[in-house]
């Protein structure tokens, strides 16, 4: 079988880019690598909880507007079948991600105008507790009212739940009241790599049992790895596909330009709050490092290697991230935002 082949021919969907536009941003460089590593669809980050709602909002409408111009060679998506006439074109399709909840500033119903401007996942915290539910590296509290009331409303527009970067609490008290797939888009397994970040094998199982999937990412400090290699990443998979079925890992790097850009490696520095955001003593610094995106299609050489069939790379490439798509995105309520004035 030739793994190289497999992975050119076949569609690929990362769930969640590891850098968050900010408004202004020029985003041709900033995507380049995922398109030419032959990501097919890539969810793009508009935001964590560290920034204001007004941040994200605007950085969604700087995305629309400044998209074309920029990135030509990316499409903005909103559905399943634009993603497969963007690929027919050769280009990249996105859309976007959220991580944390601050955004919907108490008010669920923001998330019908979110989804309206082309958000698809969404979590309820940012590793430390919000308004919604709990973070992964903060008092393990669980949902909140606000949190329940966002998981009925991403039911009703169809936005995907969310669960990394959650307290173990907050993922299982969602994955037992969403009525859709629920993903944990880049999370990695604890019996793998004891992190605060990483997730056990019984949220892992309760995820598959939605239908959803856990994405792995390649950050070093999850795999538990000094510099992580595609065979740590396929290992990793390897064990969520041992633990529920290849119908329920999917590979999703988390990587980000600034990783390999000594100018811009300081984003732990920038970010409003870092210092709690990504705690010292769950061991964030400056040297966090990621599997770089043009390393992905090794990653499939090494899933082979691990016995999988080609079958089984195309849903773990793509394939079970797109089930979870054509399962729970529905038609948006409105047009675009930014599209209203153009
Ligand atoms: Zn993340």
């Amino acid at each position: 079988m030739d793994a190289l082949k497999i992975y050119r021919e076949t569609f690929v969907w990362d769930d969640h880019g590891g850098f968050t536009v900010l408004p202004g941003q020029n985003l041709g460089p900033l995507l380049a690598p995922w398109h030419a590593a032959g990501v097919d669809y890539l969810s793009v980050n508009a935001g964590i909880d560290a920034y204001p709602p007004e941040t994200i909002l605007k950085t969604l409408t700087w995305i629309h507007r400044a998209l074309p111009t920029q990135a030509p060679f990316v499409r903005l998506v909103s559905s399943v079948a634009e993603i497969d006439a963007a690929r027919a074109e050769g280009k990249m399709a996105v859309s976007f991600d959220i991580e944390g909840m601050r955004v919907l500033d108490g008010r669920p119903e923001r998330i019908a105008e979110l989804y309206d401007l082309g958000v698809r996942h969404m979590n309820f915290a940012y590793n430390l507790n919000s308004a919604a539910g709990s973070g992964c590296h903060d008092d393990d509290t669980g949902l909140t009212d606000l949190g329940r009331a966002a998981i009925d409303e991403m039911n009703r527009v169809g936005m995907v739940v969310d669960c990394t970067h959650c307290g173990y609490r907050t993922t299982m008290e969602a994955m037992e009241r969403s009525t859709a797939p629920v993903n944990f888009t880049h999370s990695n397994p604890k019996a793998l790599n004891d992190h605060g970040r990483n997730i056990l094998d019984d949220q892992i199982k309760a995820c598959a049992e939605t239908g959803g999937v856990i994405g792995i990412n390649g950050i070093n400090l999850f795999l538990g790895v000094k510099t992580a290699t595609p065979r740590d990443v396929a290992r990793h998979a390897a064990y969520v596909a041992e633990l529920t079925s290849v119908d329920h890992v999917g590979i999703c790097l988390d990587d980000a330009p600034t990783y390999e850009d000594p100018e811009g490696a300081d984003f732990l520095a920038h970010t409003p709050g870092a210092d709690r955001y990504w705690p010292a003593s769950e061991g964030y610094d400056q040297s966090l490092g990621c599997l770089n995106v043009r390393h992905l299609p090794e990653v499939a050489v090494e899933l082979a290697k691990l016995g999988f069939d080609a079958e089984d790379l195309r849903k773990i490439l793509g394939q079970n991230f797109r089930r979870v798509a054509e399962a729970v995105w529905k038609t948006p309520t409105a047009a675009p935002l930014a599209m209203k004035g153009a």
